[in-house]
């Protein structure tokens, strides 16, 4: 098993970062559940000397996704939210952030609740509109913090251009790259500096794990992760890393699959003369649909549709049989949910509506079922609109 420099992408989330055990020849990189390693002598040690600092299941997923999203190194840790936390201690007190507004709810808290109590400022832009990015940088902007799409409108940042932005301004371009995962776009190609995902969703993909992961390019970085990841220790145990080297072996499959099922859902419920619009950046009608052609490889399996009113939501939630009602998303099992209650809920009313994120509006995230079966569930469910 030896991986050329030029392998394509799902010869590369199979193989990248992982060999052969080489005291017994398992396949499988093995569950390294252990807290130390023996030293041969005072000074002499194999390159594992503590587990929080070193651990080769952890080791062999970061070689794993760095790989797949095409970066250097990659750093794995106990969650998302975990992730974005550890990057944003490359911050100093003083310092202002941009970010997409719409952002994920957790990232949301993280900034507004907690970072802005050690000085930190940030200023939250529709990052579609890249004259209303530009206006928002300071002398003291450090960090852009993009998502695309976005939850649950599915808005599309153009990658390319808000990175190149960013630079002008001399920050660094971060992006949640969790709704899309790297199979359908990968946003360091584009210009970004960093990469994050909540494993969670569509790496690990079989809603059994919560974990997160930072992917860098540049040398200072790496170098600022790899202290931090040991320094405040919030590491993705052994048996989580090895969920999701599992997850990322299929995950060109899972999401060739995804596709397909969002697409259908898309397609089926613009059909519908009760739902009044369907947000998926695969149907032409949505607003950047050219975007999403140009800087995704696939659609991706998440969608939003507006029923118009919450009494129509609480129908369609209560009425679906295959469909899970719950948060989360990325996971084999399809789920629906109503973001105006369940994810958005701690977003003030006036500003959901603005956003668009009204009482009627339902989010599918589209599993890998039989299509037919969903379309069919979904059908019996809005017959009682
Ligand atoms: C779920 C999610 C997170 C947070 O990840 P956790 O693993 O739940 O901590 C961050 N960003 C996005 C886009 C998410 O969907």
């Amino acid at each position: 098993m030896k991986l050329n420099a030029n392998a394509r992408f799902a010869t590369k989330c199979l193989h990248a970062g992982q060999e052969p055990d080489p005291s017994t020849g398992a396949i499988i990189t093995p569950i390294f559940q252990t807290s130390t390693y023996v030293q041969d002598g005072l000074g002499q040690h194999k390159g594992f000397e503590y587990a929080r600092t070193q651990n080769p299941t952890r080791e062999a997923l970061e070689r794993n996704v760095a790989a797949i999203e095409s970066g250097v190194e990659g750093f794995a840790f106990a969650s998302g939210m975990a992730a974005i936390a550890a990057v944003s201690t490359m911050l100093a007190a003083g310092d202002h952030v941009i970010v997409s507004d719409n952002v994920y709810g957790g990232t949301f808290r993280l900034f507004d609740k907690v970072l802005r109590k050690y000085q930190l400022t940030f200023t939250y832009v529709n990052m579609a509109d890249l004259d209303g990015l530009t206006r928002a940088f300071t002398p003291s902007t450090r960090l852009v913090f993009a998502e695309t799409p976005t939850n649950p409108l599915m808005r599309l940042i153009d990658l390319a251009a808000a990175a190149d932005i960013t630079h002008r301004h001399g920050a660094k371009f971060v992006v949640d790259n969790t709704f899309a995962s790297p199979c359908l776009q990968q946003p360091l190609t584009l210009g970004a500096d960093l990469v994050l995902h909540s494993t969670t969703k569509y790496l690990n993909g079989h809603s059994d794990s919560v974990g997160g992961i930072v992917v860098a390019t540049h040398a200072v970085d790496i170098e600022w992760l790899r202290f931090v990841q040991n320094a405040q220790g919030a590491i993705l145990s052994p048996f989580d890393s090895w969920l999701v080297l599992r997850g990322t072996k299929t995950l060109p499959l899972r999401m060739a699959q995804h596709n397909i099922n969002g697409q259908a859902l898309a397609e089926f419920l613009a059909g519908q003369p009760g739902i009044r619009a369907v947000h998926y950046p695969g149907l032409p009608s949505h607003p950047q649909h050219e975007l999403a052609r140009r800087q995704m490889r696939g659609f991706g399996g998440m969608l939003s549709f507006e029923t118009g009113s919450l009494e129509n939501a609480r129908t369609v939630l209560n009425a679906v049989r295959l469909m899970a009602l719950a948060e989360s998303l990325g996971g084999v099992e399809t789920l629906i949910s109503h973001p105006a209650t369940m994810t958005h809920a701690s977003v003030p009313v006036d500003e959901r509506n603005a956003l668009g994120i009204t009482d009627g509006l339902v989010r599918i995230s589209a599993g890998v079922e039989d299509i037919d079966d969903l379309i069919e569930d979904l059908a019996q469910a809005l017959d009682r609109l």
